[in-house]
């Protein structure tokens, strides 16, 4: 056995066979229009293949077959590469009502580093295994919507790649270009799709997966009065970090006061905490970023409080304690021993639940006029000089 492939078994999730699965905890699945089961069209040798190549889809269909009650899964694409059917699912839960705040939580992007998808599976999971128990979860999830798309680039991630199946990077893909010089390649370019962070073609429409993701923004995101997004990627830096926008010039974002109240929020609540709270602008710039595009279609249609978060896990700290790792492309993005891949899956559970609640009670921290001069002056010494 080759010790470097990554070891799932650790996790609760998949102690679970998809084989295991009784007939009476499909049912309900079968009879909801909303909730798709893709898992049950394939065939055992696809299912082996999903289990070896993307075991978190078949983790995350494995939640919305056992918690039905709890959630409402919508496949919003099917995406086809090698034969195969990759569904783009969304789950939400809690509130409907458009005044209610909403989370959205995103993972998978980026192909290669799934254990951003695997850290917003074992969180669902935990979650809706106590809102069978918690009333005090279940009157909170009554005020909050919560919507989830665990695994937003299903090709990539089953390729192994960073691309989704047509060569392109979706974090470079949204129609901006940078306003300052950006990294060699890595801020985005357009020599073509055999090259990582590629933007794809000038003037084309942006990938399926993000017409999707935005179709997704529109309905169930940007009307609500308050949105906080976390978008888990991996494989930048030695400790971990929290980027908001802008990724495309270095100047602050007009709601810049909300963001460092949310940081002082969160460093008051939990001073042993380790993320580094800044603008991605303060490392690089880069062209085609989706959270910029969608910062300002908040903006263009009024918005009062849109604010995404990029959390950058830092792997570079998982490389220094096992510098092989860095001869493996999985291990440049993922933890690859055991305990060290649990103890990721566990560390940033208090951050998730801290977003829920801050999202839910967003009226209690986010600053009034006055404050936000101030706070917009404690930006500009911070980030902006
Ligand atoms: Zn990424």
């Amino acid at each position: 056995m080759n010790t470097d492939e990554p070891n799932y078994t650790t996790d609760p999730v998949a102690e679970l066979s998809t084989t295991n699965v009784s007939t009476e905890a499909l049912a309900p699945l079968q009879e909801s229009a909303s909730t798709p089961d893709q898992s049950s069209l394939r065939s055992a040798e696809l299912r082996r293949d999903f289990k070896q190549k993307i075991p978190e889809l078949l983790q995350l269909e494995r939640l919305i077959r056992q918690y039905p009650q709890h959630l409402n899964a919508h496949s919003e694409l099917t995406l086809h590469a090698r034969h195969h059917e990759f569904p783009l699912y969304s789950i939400t839960l809690g509130s409907n009502a458009n005044t209610a705040p909403t989370l959205l939580l995103t993972g998978g992007m980026h192909g290669l580093e799934r254990i951003g998808s695997q850290v917003l599976i074992a969180w669902l999971q935990t979650l809706l295994e106590r809102l069978n128990w918690d009333s005090h979860l279940q009157q909170q999830l009554a005020q909050v919507q919560l919507v989830l798309m665990p695994i937003l680039n299903p090709v990539g991630m089953y390729l192994n790649q960073r691309s989704n199946g047509n060569g392109v990077d979706l974090n470079r893909n949204a129609p901006i270009n940078a306003d300052g010089d950006v990294p060699l390649l890595g801020g985005g370019h357009r020599l073509g799709p055999f090259l990582p962070w590629y933007r794809g073609r000038k003037n084309g429409r942006m990938e399926a997966e993000n017409i999707a993701l935005e179709k997704l923004m529109h309905a169930q995101i940007l009307n609500r009065p308050f949105a906080l997004v976390v978008d888990l990627h991996s494989g930048f830096g030695m400790r971990d970090q929290l980027w908001f926008p802008y990724a495309y010039r270095k100047k602050p974002i007009h709601n810049i006061a909300d963001y460092v109240a949310l940081k002082m929020l969160w460093e008051r609540t939990y001073p042993n905490h380790t993320y580094i709270f800044e603008p991605q602008s303060v490392h690089y710039l880069s062209h085609g970023d989706l959270w910029d595009y969608f910062y300002l279609q908040s903006r263009a249609q009024q918005q009062p409080h849109f604010l995404p978060l990029t959390l950058e896990m830092g792997s570079w700290a998982w490389i220094k304690k096992r510098p092989r790792q860095i001869f493996n492309m999985a291990g440049l993005f993922n933890p690859q021993m055991q305990h060290r891949h649990a103890r990721v899956l566990r560390s940033h559970l208090l951050l998730l639940d801290f977003m829920l609640a801050a999202t839910l009670n967003y009226r209690n921290w986010l600053p009034d006029e006055k404050q936000r001069g101030i706070l917009s002056q404690t930006a500009n010494s911070l980030w902006f000089r």
